[in-house]
Order: C-alpha cells, then structure tokens, then sequence
C-alpha cells in the first residue's frame, strides 16, 4: 500500500519575515566580545610541599614514611641472628636469618610472599582445613620493608621475614585452629607487635571481621607447637564450631588481615 510522506525542513537558521536566513539577528555569545584574556592562574597555588614532598593539585598526600637514614643497620640492633628451624610442618631445615626468605621462595612454592611496610594492611585468604600431620602450616611469607637495613639482596634486601602460621590442637575437649606469626626476634619490648583479624570472606558481611588479636610475634627461635603458643597467649584461638560458621560450613576460605605495627 502505497503511502505520501511530507518531508518539512526544520529551519536552523532564524528567518526573516519574508522567509530570507537573517544572519545579523544571530547574536554571538557576550563572552566572544571580550578580547582580554582571562588572567594566568598563580602557579604557586597548583603547588604544595608536603613533609618536604612538593604535590601538585589534585594534593598526593603521602603517608610519613621514615627516610633510609633513620632505619637502623641490623648491625645495630638486638635482632637475633642465631640459626633456627624452619617453622614449616615438618621441614625442619636449619635456616638462618639471612636465608629464611630465600629458602620458603625456593623450597615452599606453595607459600605466598609478600612485601608490606608497617601500618601497612594485608589480606590472605586461607584454607584453614588441613590433614593432620601436615601442622604447623606456613601460608604467607611478609617481608615487611622500613625495620632495617643490611640484611639480604635482590628484591629480599632490607626486609624482615615474619610467617604466618596456623595449627590445630585441643583445648577442653574442642578442636581449635591457632593462628600466629613467627619472625625475627629484637628481645624484650622491641619484639615486633601486629593485629591479626579473622573473619568469612563475604563481601556482603555487616561487621568487618569475627575475632581479632593483637600482640607480639613468637621467636623464630621459639617452640612452634600449638599448645605452647596459646598458652603463651601469642595467637589467635578460633574453635572448630565457629571455624565452621565462618567459612560457610567449609565452603570458602578463612579471610584473615595482618598488619604490622612500627
Ligand atoms: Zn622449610
């Protein structure tokens, strides 16, 4: 079926009564008149200095971090350089300080490593669940930068390794899993301190985490057994029943946050 269509042509220009484009009605925008340019932002003002850093706008803010001269040189410290063993299950290996990080690179694939600087916040996921005889388990190695100098090379120098560690044991009749972080030791009140959270990772969740603890690390030097370290009140204690709650009936992994104080 055929049908007529009426093409209308929508004026863009402003016509004149008789219909004729007039241009000169066009009034061109008020600000094209001015011919003054508008006067140069001061660039100071784009620029701040900030703990000696110079930022420009939109401001950087920089955390305060120590300059290199302020680290102390391990050989200035307390920090123990006796050897030990690895705390990994049942490795066993006699390690020294200098090539802990190097050994859990190459002879424990499976463990994570990680840089971190103190005040810095670190999240691992964790499968809490493993068959007995494997205890204790190693799962994430933190190289943790801004402690010391002279200690190490390539891309482990300058840091100290802490481990995070986790074991079960018994505890009035309850199976419970024990979480710790093992390191270097400096003695006495400059042994490294750190908060450890726990909690299901579940990004909905309302409350960030379910348990938490906060204390000084165990001694590489130091018994890694489960029963000794939660006497000692070093690490955090989860029963088996909760364990379960937070990881959806043992369908996800343990989240677990560790930071590191100065
Ligand atoms: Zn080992």
């Amino acid at each position: 079926m055929a049908r007529n269509y009426e093409i209308t042509r929508i004026p863009t220009i402003p016509e004149g009564p008789d219909g004729s484009e007039c241009l000169e009605d066009t009034q061109p925008p008020s600000e094209l008149f001015r011919s003054i340019a508008s006067p140069p932002i001061d660039a100071s003002l784009l620029k701040a200095t900030i703990d000696g850093h110079e930022c420009r706008l939109p401001f950087e803010v920089l955390q305060r971090t120590p300059t290199y001269a302020t680290i102390p040189h391990l050989d200035e410290t307390s920090i123990s350089r006796q050897p030990f063993q690895c705390p990994a299950g049942h490795c066993q290996q006699l390690c020294c300080l200098f090539m802990f990080a190097t050994h859990v690179t190459f002879d424990h694939k499976d463990v994570l490593v990680e840089m971190l600087w103190p005040d810095e916040t670190n999240t691992v996921l964790v499968d809490p669940h493993a068959p007995d005889g494997e205890d204790p388990r190693c799962h994430k190695l933190y190289l943790v930068s801004g402690k010391i100098r002279g200690l190490g090379d390539g891309k482990h120098r300058d840091k100290l390794p802490f481990a995070l560690m986790s074991s079960k044991f018994t505890l009035n009749g309850t199976r419970c899993l024990l979480l710790w972080i093992t390191g270097p030791d400096a003695g006495g009140s400059l042994r490294q301190r750190y908060t450890m959270e726990a909690g299901r990772n579940d990004p909905s969740r309302l409350l960030p985490y379910a348990v938490a603890f906060s204390g000084e690390i165990v001694p590489l030097h130091d018994s890694q057994d489960a029963d000794v370290i939660h006497r000692a009140g070093a690490g955090l204690v989860i029963p088996e029943q909760q364990l379960h709650f937070l990881t959806h009936n043992r369908t996800k992994l343990l989240e677990v946050c560790v930071h590191f104080y100065r």
